[in-house]
């Protein structure tokens, strides 16, 4: 028996694609989808997996409007569409498609350990112990299989902050992003009067404060809010036959903080290959991983001044037109591109790389007078 941890996206595809006849997914949860903690925002790629039903689908969105600090706007037209999906029913979709083919969910069952037995595992649930011949941690951010296999490593999480919530003054089909609270906030209309609201950044007081300033007077419906770890290049995927895909393994692009694609992507090569899941997921999504973090960083580390500049740059029609035309799931496709066009990107890359060395502060009485 296979055993895989976690019925999120990741586990239930990597469960849904594997060709071994005897699967079998544990859910701590007693539903599959819940609690929900996610916007639910997908790119067109997902299609290259799986045909998403119209009926998960809360709303499309067509334009992407960034707001300096400043106040300045742009506006980003998608050539694509993005889905922003019902995130516990896709969840729910995702694992049917396993079942169909023959996997077995035992719900409410937590993982707890296991230790080697014979030539492969016997792991320890929260109701009894199973004899497995290999282990698929999918259990998310705080992956206990990876720390019970001891790979867990120096992870470090964000937290966003979200609810559901009514809020006013909504354009469907255009979602907001702001870069004067945490590392970025977000307001994604489900329609005229209902939206995923959240902010993002190190869970500290001043993110909690940056939330409330959000959310102001609007009336929460759910609470959305949860943890996601920060990829780490250096992250192990694999200890003998225990393996780890999507979030549990860090696999979550930081720039926008969205791991369900890629987590679907990394189950498909496991499912494919166990012996080259790490070559070929490494060769798929490492170099994005790796180009998302470095532009998170270097946004991190912008000043107010600089985030306004880098608005302004991206107000360009030649820059955003790039940014149109690409999913930003794969960001190394439009950085070198985008890199060759925009000179004032050095500029602005360059005098941020010396925030980094100097810390905004000193950068900003030394230079910026
Ligand atoms: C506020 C917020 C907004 C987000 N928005 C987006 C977005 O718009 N687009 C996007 O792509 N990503 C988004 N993300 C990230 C996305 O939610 C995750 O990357 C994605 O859910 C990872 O999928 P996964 O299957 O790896 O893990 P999860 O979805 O976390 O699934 C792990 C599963 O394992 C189960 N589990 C955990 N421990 C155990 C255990 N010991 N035993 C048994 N079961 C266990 C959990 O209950 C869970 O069902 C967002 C995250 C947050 C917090």
């Amino acid at each position: 028996m296979i055993s895989v941890i976690g019925a999120g996206p990741a586990g239930s595809f990597y469960a849904y694609k594997e060709k071994h006849d005897d699967v079998t997914i544990f859910e701590e949860h007693k539903t599959c989808g819940d609690p929900v903690a996610c916007t639910g925002i997908l790119t067109d790629s997902v299609k290259q997996f799986v045909d998403i039903p119209r009926n998960l689908i809360v709303s499309k969105i067509r334009k992407f409007k960034m707001v300096s600090p400043n106040g300045k706007e742009m506006y980003i037209d998608l050539k694509k569409e993005n889905l922003v999906l019902d995130r516990a029913r896709f969840d729910r979709f995702i694992l049917d498609k396993a079942l169909d083919k023959g996997v077995k969910i035992n719900l409410g069952e937590k993982f707890l350990g296991y230790k080697k037995s014979g030539k492969g595992y016997s792991i320890k649930t929260s109701k009894r112990t199973y004899d497995t011949s290999m282990i698929v941690g999918a259990d998310g951010p705080f992956s206990q299989v990876a720390r019970s296999t001891g790979i867990y490593g120096n992870r470090t999480f964000v937290k966003g902050w979200q609810a559901r919530c009514k809020f006013p003054n909504l354009e469907p089909g255009v979602t907001e992003i702001h870069l004067n609270l945490g590392e970025f906030s977000w307001v994604v209309p489900e329609d005229d009067k209902i939206a995923r609201v959240g902010v993002i950044g190190i869970d500290n007081t001043k993110l909690k404060s940056d939330y409330k300033k959000l959310l102001g007077a609007s009336k929460v419906i759910e609470d959305q809010s949860g943890y996601i770890p920060v990829y780490n290049p250096k992250q192990r995927l694999r200890k003998e036959n225990v393996f780890l895909i999507g979030d549990a393994a860090t696999q979550v692009k930081a720039t926008t903080y969205g791991g369900i694609l890629y987590g679907m992507i990394a189950g498909n090569y496991l499912a494919m290959d166990k012996e080259d899941y790490i070559s070929n997921v490494n060769k798929k999504l490492a170099k994005d991983l790796w180009v998302s973090l470095k532009m998170r960083e270097m946004m991190n580390s912008m000043s107010e001044k600089q985030a306004n500049e880098m608005i302004e740059i991206f107000r360009k029609k030649s820059n955003t037109d790039i940014l149109s035309n690409h999913d930003r799931n794969f960001p190394s496709k439009f950085i070198v591109q985008l890199l060759m066009k925009e000179a004032k990107l050095w500029k602005l890359g360059f005098s941020i790389f010396r925030n980094r060395v100097f810390g905004k502060k000193g950068m900003e009485e030394m230079f910026i007078k």
